[in-house]
């Protein structure tokens, strides 16, 4: 039966295929495709896990015959017998065996399916004893899985299949592999989502997270159909569901009838047809009706991200998120060495056009690895994140001034600093990368010229941005966490998510503010945050003065038609009525 799950809109576009749920992140796995050739291969590795795991229990039950039932409490016999009853139980071989087979799925991906399928048979039991045995089948999955990972796993690349367009028919007939993947989590981190930049997912959706969390903006920066704050999806949809993720209206439509299928596919043409007329704009200069020069930069969160900078007609990186070299490596750092390779990596690949390296903005929703998700403090958002991290880590921030400073050797580099709001961390900021110069001089290694920017991301910073400018070559406005600091809503929270709002009287007061103080003592400002890429925004920040944007690659020709649409002469008198207004959403609705 069709139904549908809203959620808030992350990235546009509609994707249609089958669900793919992942499991808490406790059990997350790689997902990759395998190729025919493969499949016994893999078979044998969930089995020999599996056997594994079953002599271990044995030897435990052995042992516990030895000591003799005096010693040994009755609960934990019959718990490793209903483990072992699991374990040996025929629907879950035959289910891994399944995915494998027929959906081509790696070893863990396979085992964490079929985990999803028959923990769903355990949540509808009736029987409450019965019913609780589903953190058993967990338990086991997840010592199934550390056992495979003690065995060798065959060489396998991600193939990145099952990407082609579904026809009707296979919707209708509904028995084939080949078909798009939609992704469906309660919660990905970032560096979960990195994972997906090799595309094996063509939507997503998950049960919490809000528009500018950093999970959404990756998945903003893959140009792929997305959902979040969708409640309940990873528990009203199972494993193989049909799925429509339409990322625009932010609704998932699972178990979609032909009628709504039919309607879909007619969007779905529609949309790529409006992106290929967009297409046309790639080698027009972004200049106003009124001749007034725009840039358009590019956010990327991996070197490899320059190709699609410059596909998309960029004219520089205005931020590369480094912080995504440091996550998912369980807390080991990338060396100087590392980190220099991936700069030099970015800066080549911008062939001659500059790159803004902002220093690493771990924290918040950004840990560096899963394991230190949700520990630790009441208030990430305000704790130790992005420059304070680095400040109270003084090697780690020289390892990474370092390697940024050798990369500008290759190129035109800027160095961005996030967070910042005390003039004492400013100073000791600009006496780190003093330091660093020195360091790399005694070492005689190249080096070139940075000119060094602050983000401005906190109202503090927005409020006393004269003493920024006595020490920054430029600006650049982070308007997510601005909002996020300015309204005090959490920006990863979905149950706040509709009182983030981007047109609060005083977001807008303080961004105007930071273009217009900027501008008149010759600095550059750029905004760089999810504003920048939100047509609906473009012409206010064009009557703010703005002219340099900083956004998705896949953002860059919608905002550039905006542009190309826009008269600044007339957009200055109106958005400074929109400025006094109390309430501008009334506003911005008519646009000149
Ligand atoms: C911002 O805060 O607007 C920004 C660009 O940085 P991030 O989203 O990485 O916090
Ligand atoms: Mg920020």
């Amino acid at each position: 039966m069709t139904f549908s799950i809203h959620g808030l809109p992350v990235s546009r576009g509609i994707a249609i295929g089958r669900a793919v749920l992942v499991a808490s992140s406790r059990l997350d796995v790689a997902h990759y495709f395998i190729e025919a050739s493969q499949v016994s291969a893999e078979i044998n590795r969930v089995r020999d896990g599996r056997d594994a795991v079953i002599a271990e229990i044995q030897r435990l039950q052995t042992s516990i015959v030895q000591m003799g039932p005096k010693d040994t409490p009755h609960e934990l016999a019959a718990l490793l017998e209903v483990h072992l009853m699991l374990l040996q139980d025929e629907q879950l071989t035959h289910g891994v065996k399944h995915w494998i087979k027929d959906r081509l799925y790696n070893a863990e991906w396979a085992l964490t399916s079929q985990l999803e399928v028959v923990g769903r048979q355990f949540d509808e039991m009736e029987d409450e004893y019965l019913r609780e045995r589903k953190s058993d089948l967990e338990q086991i999955t997840e010592r199934v899985l550390r056992a495979m990972r003690g065995i060798s796993s065959p060489l396998i690349q991600p193939l990145g299949r099952g990407m082609r367009k579904p026809s009707q028919q296979d919707l209708l007939l509904d028995d084939t592999i080949d078909v798009p993947l939609i992704l469906v989590a309660h919660d990905l981190s970032p560096a979960d989502m990195l994972q997906f930049k090799q595309s094996v997912f063509a939507g997503f959706i998950t049960g919490v997270g809000g528009k500018t969390s950093h999970t959404a903006i990756v998945a903003r920066s893959l140009d792929i159909p997305a959902v979040v704050g969708a409640r309940l999806a990873s528990q009203l949809i199972r494993q193989d569901d049909w799925v429509i993720v339409d990322g625009e209206a932010g609704v998932a439509v699972v178990d979609p009838s032909p009628i709504i299928l039919a309607e879909y596919g007619f969007k779905q043409r529609q949309n790529e047809l409006a992106r290929g007329k967009l297409a046309r704009l790639l080698h027009t200069p972004a200049v106003t009706l009124d001749g007034q020069k725009v840039e358009l930069l590019a956010n990327i969160e991996m070197p490899d991200d320059a190709a699609s900078a410059i596909r998309a007609g960029a004219v520089g990186v205005g931020l590369f998120r480094s912080e995504f070299l440091f996550m998912g490596r369980h807390g080991k750092l990338p060396n100087e060495d590392e980190q220099y390779q991936a700069y030099r990596r970015a800066v080549e690949g911008m062939q001659g056009l500059p790159v803004t390296i902002r220093t690493v903005d771990i924290g918040a929703d950004k840990p560096l690895d899963d394991t230190a998700r949700n520990v630790g403090y009441l208030n990430p958002a305000l704790g130790l994140r992005a420059i304070r991290w680095s400040l109270s880590e003084p090697a780690m921030f020289l390892t990474q001034l370092r390697a940024i400073l050798r990369a500008a050797a290759h190129g035109q580099v800027h160095l961005l600093i996030p967070m910042l709001v005390h003039a004492s961390e400013i100073r000791q900021t600009m006496a780190l990368i003093d330091h660093a110069r020195v360091q790399l001089d005694n070492r005689g290694l190249a080096y070139g010229p940075v000119k060094i920017g602050a983000m401005i991301e906190i109202p503090a910073a927005a409020l006393t941005l004269q003493v920024f400018l006595k020490y920054f070559d430029f600006l650049s406005i982070g308007t997510n966490d601005l909002i996020q600091y300015t309204l005090a809503i959490d920006r990863a929270d979905e149950s706040v998510a509709h009182l983030y709002d981007p047109l609060h009287p005083a977001v807008l007061r303080l961004v105007a503010s930071t273009i217009a103080e900027g501008q008149a003592q010759g600095k550059l400002v750029s905004v760089c945050g999810e504003m920048a890429g939100d047509i609906s925004m473009t012409k206010l920040l064009l009557g703010m003065g703005l002219r340099s944007f900083s956004m998705h690659p896949a953002q860059i020709l919608a905002v550039k038609q905006e542009i190309l649409r826009s008269d600044t002469s007339k957009l200055k008198p109106w958005a400074q009525a929109v400025l006094a207004d109390d309430e501008p959403n009334r506003r911005i609705l008519v646009r000149p």
